[in-house]
């Protein structure tokens, strides 16, 4: 009988969940939007309908294991949620040992990123890559690093987080505490608030042409000319490429992996990266670290927690502890 494993992107927005055989084929997806609540059991119950559904759906297969992607701090091996900022109602919440519980299946947890990272070391831009590093440009900017074909998630989890690498010491305030992250000039979010910033100083631009632009909009401005809607994913770029040159630096991988959904703007921002890559890190590595586009798009945490949900089902989460 197939064998299939549910893997959930949870998301601050939306609650993505799909059905996908152990070749990481998408068997059937469904996807509501994020529902919220005091405590995290809203959303428990919503990840439990939607494997139900999948259940109903998909017959005679047998379900194996559900993977969640989250977005924020994991305790891996024992399946809690540590903290999560934008979904601050799951902090501390044992989610994995519930869902295991309600689903009767193999549960694990993963950070986003991570989870990113892995769907891209198993089928896309960083397949069989030893060392790689996933950057996630989205609301936030997330980071999910493999070192010798591991991932690395450090004594409290937290490992990876390189989207709070510090690029400008006074830089504007983060939600980690800190002052001037990469992530305050390089997610969707950045771009945005930076855009704003540009459109009151150019009063020409075409940034001033709408209230409440999207990163898309603001990037469909630039390509059409607009020099002040350029200058957001050159600074985007700049210092993405100052916060890679450290990692680069301290890493020496093969490879980096640049998805999300802020990477739309890659050809914009992508020559001013390289720009500072060549600047400032040391001459072998840089060469050596290929930059290159996620292959999976907005599958790549569904299917990272495939990969995962299959190494952890029959209880063999030791194993994927030790694999990944
Ligand atoms: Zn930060």
């Amino acid at each position: 009988m197939k064998e299939i494993v549910l893997a959930t992107d949870l998301g601050g927005t939306n609650l993505r969940m799909a059905a996908v055989d152990c070749n990481g084929t998408i068997l059937y997806r469904t996807k509501e939007r994020t529902p919220r609540s005091k405590d995290g059991h809203a959303i428990l119950d919503a990840i439990v309908s939607m494997g139900e559904e999948c259940r109903v759906k998909l017959g005679s297969a047998t379900l194996v294991a559900v993977a969640t992607a989250v977005p924020g701090t994991i305790d891996f091996e024992n399946g809690v949620i540590t903290n999560a900022p934008n979904l601050p109602e799951l902090n501390g919440f044992a989610m994995a040992g519930e869902l295991r519980k309600r689903l009767g299946i193999a549960a694990v947890l993963e950070n986003d990123a991570n989870a990113a990272a892995i769907g891209e070391h198993w089928l896309g831009a960083s397949k069989d890559v030893d060392n790689s590093v996933m950057v996630t440009l989205g609301t936030g900017v997330g980071g999910g690093i493999f070192v010798h074909g591991k991932v690395v998630r450090g004594k409290d989890g937290t490992a990876g987080e390189i989207g709070h690498i510090n690029v400008e010491p006074d830089g504007p305030a983060c939600g980690c505490g800190s002052h001037g992250c990469v992530e305050q000039y390089s997610s969707a979010s950045a771009v945005v608030r930076i855009a704003g910033e540009l459109a009151a100083t150019h009063p020409e631009s075409a940034l001033n042409r709408a209230e409440d632009l999207s990163a898309e909009e603001i990037y469909e401005i630039a390509l059409a000319g607009d020099a002040a809607a350029g200058e957001v994913f050159r600074i985007q770029g700049y210092y993405l490429g100052i916060m890679l040159a450290g990692v680069i630096n301290t890493l020496n991988p093969d490879c980096i992996v640049i998805g999300g959904g802020a990477s739309g703007s890659w050809d914009l921002f992508i020559p001013h990266l390289r720009s500072e890559l060549k600047a400032r890190s040391y001459k072998e590595p840089a060469e050596r670290a290929k930059i290159v586009r996620s292959g999976l798009g907005d599958d790549a945490g569904i299917l990272g927690g495939v990969r995962l949900g299959f190494l952890s089902a029959a209880s063999r989460l030791e194993a994927a502890d030790s694999t990944l």
